[in-house]
């Protein structure tokens, strides 16, 4: 490996994450070096986005780069004639990202490298990081800001060849859009989450007329912002254990409303979670996930409307089912489905299927190169319940000398770190540890 180049942090991953920790470690004066190996550094794959009707389904007002000021974004949206209420377009936000880079970079405290880094190892004091390519870079601190893992492809639909797509951000999922709107062509959305909605969005943008249905075990769909009072709850009010947390959820939403009970646990989601024993987690990822989710993470109410007028038109069936098998069929996919509590198996040919059912949920098939190699070389471990990468509470990886790791890849530890008014606490809270480390380093 090529390398005279030293760097006192190496950040790995140019998204929210990655830019929001760069631009937090400017601000205390610590230089580093941002790595993107995908064009989107400043931006990561939620905010890079063209398409307009894609909305940010966090009002304006929360969704500021930085916890210590909170009105940043907001100010920004309104000087452009938005309201601090509203939800801006993600491009919009993707915008604000990239000036927030440019500013870190015209700072002299950022470089940034369009390149992906493929392995990393310890070297002397610090880590050495390999880079596409064959160069080299060694720096005294380095940061995983990788983001959610591409799925793996469905198995029943592995084989099923190029009308199934298997990464719905990809070109070949844009070119599959805009080819089913010239054709009127049907199209099948594996998942009903937010993944489905950005792609439903995109059908009607392009002006697709045809068929397409979104299948979920479940079929439930994000619900809509609406507006509700909040109502504050004292965390030693909210039990701690599973069962009886569902048991007050449901108790209180009848009381003070869904909206309200729900949005009042978001500042104790992360001591409930890391409270909870093991056998809970697991057992919330089973059988609550889907409810929490859909009620969590909801949507815009103009995009809530967009998915019932295209329902309402029999543009868009939501469908509570399963797959059983799947196969070529000419030119589209035909796909054997069950629908939920229906015996009956049967049939329907689609032009196009896509696999919008998330990020990939178990870090070991991660298909990152150096998420791989750390693995395998046991610089990183699984989670304990092998979502992502064991952390500690400041988000550094157990055992390995100044390592850390960020936004969704911490979700283990966390779980709700994957929106931005999470994520933006970690980095700056993150951009302390590693100033404070690199300080007294240097005094040692
Ligand atoms: C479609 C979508 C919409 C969302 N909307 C909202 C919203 O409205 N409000 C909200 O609060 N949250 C929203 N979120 C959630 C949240 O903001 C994102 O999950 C967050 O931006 C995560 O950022 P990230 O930097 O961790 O990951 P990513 O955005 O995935 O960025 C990671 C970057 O790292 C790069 N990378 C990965 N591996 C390597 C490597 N080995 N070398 C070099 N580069 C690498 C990737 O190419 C990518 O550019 C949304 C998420 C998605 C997916």
């Amino acid at each position: 490996m090529r390398s005279d180049r030293r760097v006192p942090v190496a950040i790995v991953g140019g998204g929210f994450s990655g830019t929001v920790l760069a631009a937090q470690l400017a601000r205390r004066g610590v230089a580093s070096l941002l790595l993107d190996g995908s064009d989107r550094a400043g931006q990561g794959v939620a905010y890079s986005t063209c398409e307009p009707a894609h909305l940010l389904n966090v009002r304006a007002e929360a969704m500021s780069a930085f916890a210590e000021e909170p009105a940043h974004f907001a100010e920004r949206f309104e000087a452009e004639g938005g309201e601090r209420e509203d939800f801006a377009p993600r491009r919009f936000f993707g915008g604000y990202l990239k000036d927030i880079l440019a500013d870190a970079v015209a700072s002299g405290c950022v470089e940034v490298e369009h390149k992906a880094a493929v392995s990393a190892g310890r070297e002397g004091d610090g880590w050495i990081v390999g880079l596409d390519g064959g160069d080299g870079i060694f720096a005294d601190a380095l940061v995983l800001a990788n983001g959610n893992q591409e799925p793996e492809p469905m198995r029943a639909l592995a084989e099923t060849g190029p009308r199934y797509i298997n990464n719905p951000w990809g070109d070949d999922a844009r070119a599959a859009v805009q080819e089913l709107s010239r054709t009127n062509g049907s199209a099948l959305l594996i998942g009903t989450g937010l993944t489905m909605v950005d792609l439903a969005l995109s059908l009607d943008a392009a002006g697709h007329r045809g068929r397409a249905v979104a299948l979920s075990r479940r079929g439930q769909v994000p619900r809509s912002h609406a507006d509700f009072a909040l109502v504050p709850v004292d965390g030693d009010a909210v039990p701690k254990r599973l069962l009886p947390l569902l048991r007050w959820l449901r108790r209180r939403s009848a009381k003070v409303g869904w909206r309200a009970a729900v949005d009042s646990l978001r500042p104790h989601t992360h001591a409930l979670w890391q409270g909870f024993s093991t056998a809970d987690q697991r057992r919330f990822l089973r059988h609550a996930r889907a409810w929490w989710d859909v009620h969590r993470h909801r949507i815009a109410p103009e995009v809530a409307r967009t998915i019932a007028r295209m329902a309402t038109e029999g543009r868009l069936e939501i469908v509570a089912g399963r797959i059983v098998a799947a196969r070529p069929d000419g030119d589209g996919i035909a796909v054997d489905i069950r629908r939920r509590r229906e015996r009956d198996i049967v049939a329907e040919r689609f032009d196009y299927v896509f696999n919008c059912t998330g990020p990939l949920g178990a870090i070991a098939r991660t298909r990152d190169p150096l998420l791989k190699r750390l693995l395998h070389d046991g610089l990183v471990a699984p989670d304990e319940l092998g979502m992502g990468v064991e952390v500690d509470r400041r988000s550094r990886v157990p055992g390995a000398r100044a390592l850390w790791a960020l936004g969704p890849l911490t979700k283990g530890r966390f779980w709700e770190i994957v929106a931005v008014p999470d994520i933006r606490g970690q980095a700056a809270a993150v951009a302390d540890d590693i100033a404070k480390e690199l300080g007294r380093d240097r005094h040692a």
